[in-house]
């Protein structure tokens, strides 16, 4: 498509140069400490903003990057190499900016994108609830309209950027009794924080920090609210009740691409860290690598790894192609989250006891994989969404 989102080789090629150094530099030295203490990365974040992540997807219009989805997906795999949890925050936040670029409206575009562009508001995207994951459509959290304004009520559990963030794209219900039930489901962007105070804006209460296998360092926490306001004329997104599910699932498949490049990335690092070892640690008098039991597993993690870059580039092509791509954005959610597991096991084998150990980056890459699994809809979901998608495009 002609208006799709592009940039020159050479500037991508800038771009990742720059991200690689910043790896290298700042997020090298200090990624397992933070990991490990499961603490915010305040100084990271803010890196990350100034090199204008948080406005990765966003238009150059509103102050974004305006990448295409090809190229965001390389950045994601990059950083995951690295520390995979630094690209929640950005993730988390952009799926509820593109909600608000793809179906807000005039106003809305205009208020929040330049803010969510620069990281100035930064914030994710709530759909999941303690009774209510994979099956959105029975959320509970309502949303009451009052003049002008719509009053939030209900809980919302794992969601990231929920503690450290300052706004939220929330998936409500604002006719509770609607049949199907996702004509009364909406989407309202509801502020939780105060930024110049740090304080919960009225009617939200922030949960604690969740403790978690993996994906640690992020503030991934539950949040409340009780007859929280929001203002309809910016937050109704689209200024339409009975959108939000469209809207949530549309979110998702950008979200699917990231979580697929996040599982790349993972591959990518454990299959690194699994060929530089081999060559290294000795036994019966020779490397482990000449070893036909390690050049087995070393083959088939190579050549699952890369099959898994080839899907993750072909579902972010599709994606800018416009259109649906649950099919595409499904097949390499599914399979390169699924490597990414494989191939940190096999990593972490091929490692011996020193893959167990916290001294080297294995055992993190083997904790962080299977959120992968879970995350932008569950691995079971996806292949049930690819079969329908194939059929749906296959009538007979
Ligand atoms: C670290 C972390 C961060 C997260 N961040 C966010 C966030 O920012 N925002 C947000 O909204 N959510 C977030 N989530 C929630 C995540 O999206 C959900 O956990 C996920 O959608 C699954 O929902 P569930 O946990 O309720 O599992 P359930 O829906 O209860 O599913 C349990 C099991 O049943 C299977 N299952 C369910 N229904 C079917 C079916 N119809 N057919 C076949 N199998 C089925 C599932 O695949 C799974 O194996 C996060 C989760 C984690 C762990």
């Amino acid at each position: 498509m002609d208006d799709a989102p592009q940039i020159s080789e050479a500037d991508e090629q800038a771009l990742l140069d720059s991200i690689d150094r910043w790896l290298t530099r700042k997020v090298a030295p200090i990624a397992a400490k933070y990991e490990q203490a499961d603490e915010y990365p305040t100084e990271l974040v803010e890196d990350m903003c100034e090199m204008g992540l948080f406005g990765a997807l966003i238009e150059p219009q509103y102050g974004g990057l305006g990448l295409p989805a090809t190229a965001y997906a390389r950045i994601v795999a990059r950083i995951s190499e690295e520390w995979m949890s630094l690209t929640g925050f950005f993730n988390s936040h952009l799926m509820m900016a593109l909600i608000v670029q793809k179906f807000g409206t005039p106003a809305q575009k205009d208020h929040w994108l330049p803010r969510f562009a620069t990281g100035e508001l930064r914030g994710g995207l709530a759909l999941t609830e303690p009774d209510a994951g994979t099956d959105l459509q029975g959320i509970r959290t309502v949303a009451r309209r009052e003049g002008d304004i719509y009053r939030v009520s209900g809980s919302k559990l794992w969601i990231t950027n929920a503690i450290e963030g300052d706004i939220l794209a929330v998936l409500v219900k604002t006719d509770p009794d609607a049949q199907p039930r996702h004509r009364g489901m909406t989407m309202l962007i509801v502020p939780t924080r105060d930024k110049e105070t740090g304080a919960e804006a009225p009617g939200v209460s922030r949960g604690g920090k969740l403790p978690k296998l993996g994906y640690r360092g992020i503030d991934t926490g539950g949040i409340s609210f009780d007859g929280a306001p929001v203002d309809a004329r910016l937050g109704l997104v689209g200024g339409e009740e009975g959108k939000g599910f469209l809207m949530a699932t549309g979110g998702l498949e950008i979200g699917r691409v990231n979580v697929a490049a996040r599982g790349v990335g993972i591959a990518r690092r454990a299959l690194k860290e699994a060929v530089a070892y081999a060559q290294i640690r000795q036994t019966m008098g020779r490397p482990i690598a000449q070893h036909q039991a390690i050049q087995l597993k070393l083959g088939e993690m190579a050549a699952k790894t890369r099959a898994a870059e080839l899907l993750v580039e072909d579902a972010a092509r599709a994606y800018d192609r416009g259109g649906r791509v649950d099919l595409e954005a499904g097949m390499a959610k599914w399979f390169a989250t699924e490597t990414a597991f494989e191939v940190a096991t096999e990593s972490m084998r091929i490692h011996g006891a020193y893959g167990y150990s916290k001294e080297y980056p294995i055992e993190r890459l083997y904790r962080d994989a299977p959120l992968l699994m879970i995350g932008e809809g569950t691995n079971e979901m996806q292949r049930i969404i690819i079969a329908r998608q194939l059929i749906a495009r296959n009538p007979v």
